[in-house]
């Protein structure tokens, strides 16, 4: 009998999430049985949680993580992947019959959308990260693996910023990370901005861009990209940040490609398949 791959996503909550859509049509393409399921898991549940699962005592081969546990499993790993390491958080967690491997698919996810920027000749490299969370930290790290020069960390709370700037401090770390401020960023020329804050990614119809991020999308001159990682709900791309940005005819993006690649990097992972990514990427805006 062929395999069930029984998947699924542990957070807290997990209501809002996509991961389903992009993982059925993606079993589903490859001809694969299975399933994806939300598992709403509580703080306090967690340790007891991954106990039952390295014991079999769940039936899951893979799961994702999201907030608020993509630090909390770590020590509950057998094994960690370099990324989850360099990451220090974990969004994918393979079960196999000799333990728990927690893997980092974030920065390949992250990455993907900034292949036409990997080619591009020139200057010094400099890219702005607005905020200081998860997003922020692999948005980091995969500025750095594509070899930008210098990464600006830009969040609200000054302490995590600097703690942010810190961790890379610590790290033997190839491109030079320093804390600014989202409000005074001019002057700087960045031929990224990447958005690494919810900011626009609730559904409110009254959104007002605010002024300080109108003065990062400056230190894009003409011809930098803005990467905005929320992700549309629509299949026009448009976040209202992004709306921004392409009012002022800069190149941008949102958060789909990073949400596509990173789920198709995990169901790999998995699987030991590629999967189709057009079928995922059409599963997000399937109503
Ligand atoms: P975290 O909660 O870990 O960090 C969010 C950061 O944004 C914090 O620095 C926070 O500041 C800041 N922030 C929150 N609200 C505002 C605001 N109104 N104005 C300015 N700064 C703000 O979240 P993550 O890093 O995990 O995720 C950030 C965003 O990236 C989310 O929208 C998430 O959906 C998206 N994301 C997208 C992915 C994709 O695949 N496309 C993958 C992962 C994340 P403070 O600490 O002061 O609250």
């Amino acid at each position: 009998m062929s395999r069930a791959y029984q998947l699924g996503l542990i957070g807290y909550p997990v209501g809002h999430s996509l991961s389903p859509r992009l993982h059925r049509a993606a079993l589903s393409a490859a001809g694969l049985q299975g399933d994806y399921q939300l598992l709403a898991v509580a703080p306090e549940d967690l340790a007891d949680f991954l106990s039952r699962l390295r014991l079999g005592g769940a039936s899951y081969l893979g799961l994702n993580v999201t907030i608020p546990h993509k630090q909390a499993v770590i020590p509950h790993m057998d094994e960690l992947s370099a990324s989850a390491r360099k990451a220090g958080a974990v969004n994918t967690i393979l079960i196999r019959e000799d333990g728990l491997v927690g893997y980092n698919t974030d920065i390949q996810g992250f990455k993907a959308g900034l292949d036409p920027v990997e080619q591009t000749p020139g200057k010094r490299r400099i890219g702005i990260v607005v905020g200081a969370g998860g997003a922020a930290r692999a948005a980091i790290l995969g500025l750095a693996e594509l070899a930008f020069d210098e990464i600006v960390v830009a969040a609200r709370d000054r302490s995590k910023t600097r703690a942010l700037v810190a961790a890379f401090d610590e790290l033997d770390f190839p491109a030079v990370v320093r804390a600014g401020d989202p409000e005074s960023l001019n002057g700087l020329a960045a031929c990224v901005l990447v958005n690494a804050t919810p900011l626009g990614q609730s559904a409110e119809t009254t959104f007002s861009v605010p002024v300080w991020f109108e003065r990062a999308l400056d230190c894009l001159g003409g011809d930098g990209l803005f990467y905005d990682l929320v992700y549309a709900r629509e299949a026009s791309g448009l976040t209202p940040l992004v709306e921004a940005a392409r009012k002022r005819g800069l190149p941008s993006i949102d958060g789909t490609v990073m949400l596509v690649h990173q789920a198709a990097a995990a169901f790999e992972i998995w699987t030991g398949q590629k999967p189709d990514i057009s079928v995922m990427r059409e599963a997000i805006h399937r109503s």
